[in-house]
């Protein structure tokens, strides 16, 4: 069975096709700058040379029927048919509240993901035409949209809502919904899977650190409570994001500068976190060099992160009774060791204790903990693509 995971932006296709009997990839590729100039296709069959096609793409559908062609391509292609897709999986950022799991699409499915526009305004528009642009090319193809959102929608109301008179999510859905849920799922899964324990008997708390860093408490298999919020902004300090702050200091920056709500925004977004701080670079390996050569400002922005980080591991083991394990995935997750150990050295009292030899890992799966330590601290990178195609085969078939 072969499975095409999907994910698209407003001007961009990212896809995998996936061969489900051994959940190979057999080509990816990405269509970049949809309706903009110098639009291109880079399409890789694996092991083999990348194919880059430089053309005007107008939109989603002419994007989506080069990917086919692509795939049936006689050098670059991995199809003979396009008969032998038997569904396709789309990567959605939000559903809201309206989705509590993937489903399959149909009428209702793409008016409720218009609905959710609002909450994911970036990245809901551009899965909405994606959805489009496939269904057009392959009218009966079975399409089944996966959230990131979904695997959050388990935690309980006092842990979702926010402290704004209760209209406000009853009228505008104003709550805390999480992101990065499929990679969350995908990690705790296989976690469970290393550790040989079922997933169903473990209290976890999954870190996803990457430019976007989302924290979860995984109680028996289930989200009870997630970092990001109503939107990714929310959480520890990341890339560009400032995470967690006072809200009053909106206003109180805007009566400064005068910036509009779309400006401060975009203030909170893109010019914050890890660069706002350490005026070096949003990439941790630059502020973690910078570091090493005594800039005090990148130190601060990593004391700030990982302190960020062993707050939430605080808190969330509060709230749920307890810890078993602590996962690491992302970039920055599976890749720094200087923030796994300097999150983890300071958690010896609640019976965490990180091994710095076997912690001096890159990008691999590995328990890093001592063999004693009673909470175990592990390295799964995180596979969202094959998440999606696992959760496709499942809700299609
Ligand atoms: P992601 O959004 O998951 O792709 O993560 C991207 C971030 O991972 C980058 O901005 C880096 O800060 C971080 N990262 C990747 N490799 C390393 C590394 N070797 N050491 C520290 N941080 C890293």
């Amino acid at each position: 069975m072969k499975i095409l995971v999907i994910n698209c932006g407003s001007s961009s296709l990212k896809y995998q096709l996936f061969d489900m009997e051994n959940e190979s990839v057999s080509a990816k590729g990405l269509v970049d700058r949809i309706g903009i100039d110098g639009s291109n296709l880079t399409h890789r069959k694996t092991g083999a040379e990348p194919l880059t096609v430089t053309t005007p793409i107008k939109d989603h559908k002419v994007a989506m029927q080069l990917v086919l062609e692509a795939l049936l391509d006689k050098d670059h292609g991995v199809l003979k048919s396009l008969e032998e897709i038997s569904a396709a999986g789309h990567r959605i950022v939000s559903g809201g509240d309206y989705f509590k799991e993937a489903v399959l699409v149909n009428d209702e499915v793409m008016e409720a993901l218009r609905k959710c526009i609002p909450l994911a305004p970036l990245h809901n528009p551009g899965h909405i035409m994606g959805i489009e642009a496939i269904q057009h090319a392959l009218p009966k193809l079975p399409n089944v949209v996966v959230f990131d959102t979904a695997f959050h929608q388990t935690m309980p109301d006092y842990a979702y809502m926010y402290g704004l008179p209760y209209e406000f999510y009853e009228t505008h859905r104003v709550r805390r919904y999480g992101a990065h849920g499929t990679s969350h799922n995908f990690v705790a899964l296989r976690a469970a899977e290393i550790l040989g324990k079922p997933l169903s008997e473990l209290k976890m708390i999954t870190c996803h650190l990457g430019n976007g860093s989302s924290i979860s408490a995984v109680k028996n298999g289930k989200c009870i409570d997630t970092s990001m919020g109503l939107t990714p902004l929310a959480g520890v300090l990341m890339g560009t994001r400032t995470g967690d702050m006072d809200p009053a200091c909106v206003p109180f920056v805007q009566n400064i500068t005068k910036y509009s709500a779309d400006e401060m925004n975009n203030f909170m977004n893109k010019k914050s976190g890890l660069l706002g701080i350490s005026g070096v670079s949003s990439d941790l390996r630059d502020v973690e060099q910078a570091a090493a050569k005594g800039n005090e400002r990148a130190q601060l922005a990593i004391n700030m992160l990982e302190y960020g980080i062993r707050k939430y591991i605080g808190a969330y083991t509060a709230a749920m009774e307890g810890l078993d394990v602590i996962v690491f995935t992302a970039g920055i997750g599976e890749n720094s060791a200087e923030t796994r150990e300097g999150v983890c050295k300071h958690l010896e009292f609640m019976g965490v204790k990180i091994d710095s030899a076997k912690n001096k890992i890159r990008g691999k799966e590995a328990i890093v903990s001592t063999d004693d330590s009673k909470v175990k601290v592990l390295v799964v990178p995180t596979n969202e693509e094959l998440m999606i195609a696992r959760e496709t085969k499942r809700v299609a078939f």
